[in-house]
């Protein structure tokens, strides 16, 4: 077994400050000194292996040939010879869970059997008005805890797991294939270097349970289709006092009613009568924050688009409001009275004579019809 990485043994992460790390080796030796721990070569050992990783990590030249090169680096520089490793790695982990939150040194030194936690992703959809807005919401996710009755270990109460005998601890086997020797992940063990002869029936020897957790997340105003917001640590746990993964809710945007959504603008239809787009008129539109008037101007053609400067949506990451653009759709007027229908009439042939006059666009397109014939 390879030694352990330093900032695994004082808990800290691999850019810790030198403030950082002298606390958490003070806090170490506190606990593990020899005075206050007499005939227990165990503590000794954690001291020791404490005062080594403090030695090198509280040096900034000796501390940089370490994250160059890792323990080779200052072998060499500092002559410091083996002594550390050990079986008692794994029984340490499991205390350093308990006073650092688990979190380790973060991809640290060669130890096959500490993973971290995978990253999850969760589906979140919300409606326009919560995206513009902002909310808190809470998720339920699944989630793998540690099982109670056997503490993780995957041990039956009151046993404890043993060394692999088939891979010594190591978690991968040597095979020889002709010429080549191939290392693979032990099939007893599946590569926790472990054996447990007597698993707890809780949770049949996995250490760890499916169950549930809820989450409070706060959604920032203006999140969009596709953004993910980071829940740091709250992903899958780690195996072997591994540090956690980290949730990313992704958001989904639900169909609204009314808007659709291009970045920070808002567009919306707005169907319009006949007669008001004929003479003109105010209309009521519906925004995020309440109802606002348009002024329509007489002779308004379907197609036409308002802008409504401010209206939008003000991205997580902009200082401004989009706008909301309102298209007009002049509406055709249907089940009319006989009334209706003669007043229409009327209408058409009082603009007959002068249909290019009244109907410009009717008449350039009828005339391009014409000559397209002609030819
Ligand atoms: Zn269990
Ligand atoms: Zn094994």
């Amino acid at each position: 077994m390879s030694k352990r990485d330093f900032y695994e043994i004082l808990g800290v992460n691999r850019d810790a400050s030198d403030d950082e790390i002298k606390k958490a080796y003070r806090k170490m030796a506190m606990k593990h000194h020899p005075d206050r721990n007499p005939d227990n070569p165990a503590a000794e050992e954690k001291f020791k292996e404490a005062k080594e990783a403090y030695e090198i990590l509280s040096d900034a030249q000796k501390r940089s040939a370490y994250d160059q090169y890792g323990h080779a680096g200052i072998e060499q520089q500092a002559g410091m010879g083996g002594g550390g490793g050990g079986g008692f790695a794994d029984a340490f982990g499991g205390i350093f869970d308990e006073i650092f939150g688990g979190r380790g040194g973060g991809g640290g030194g060669g130890r096959s059997n500490i993973y971290r936690g995978a990253d999850l992703r969760y589906n979140l959809e919300i409606t326009l008005e919560q995206a513009a807005h902002g909310t808190e919401t809470k998720i339920r996710i699944p989630t793998m805890e540690v099982c109670e009755p056997c503490s993780g270990s995957g041990a039956k109460a009151g046993t404890q797991p043993k060394t692999c005998p088939t891979c010594g601890g190591s978690g991968q086997v040597r095979l020889q294939q002709g010429f080549f020797s191939i290392q693979q992940t032990c099939h007893k063990c599946h590569g926790t270097g472990r054996f447990i002869a007597d698993p707890c029936k809780s949770c049949d020897g996995a250490g760890r349970i499916k169950q549930h957790k809820t989450l409070a997340v706060k959604i920032p105003a203006g999140v969009d289709e596709g953004d993910r917001i980071r829940l740091s640590g709250e992903g899958e746990h780690g195996v072997n006092g591994g540090p956690s993964g980290d949730l990313y809710v992704q958001i989904h945007l639900k169909q609204h009613a009314v808007f659709t959504r291009d970045h920070n603008d808002l567009h919306c239809e707005m169907p319009i009568s006949f007669t008001a787009a004929a003479l003109g008129g105010e209309i009521e539109i519906p925004t995020l924050d309440g109802a606002a008037a348009i002024k329509i101007p007489a002779e308004t053609q379907s197609g036409r688009v308002f802008r409504l400067r401010g209206k939008g949506i003000k991205g997580v990451r902009s200082h401004t409001h989009g706008d909301l653009m309102c298209h007009v759709v002049v509406e055709t007027p249907v089940n009319l009275t006989d009334r209706q229908k003669e007043l229409l009439r009327e209408l058409e042939e009082s603009s007959r004579d002068n249909n290019a006059k009244h109907n410009p666009r009717s008449k350039s397109w009828m005339d391009k019809v014409k000559d397209f014939f002609a030819e």
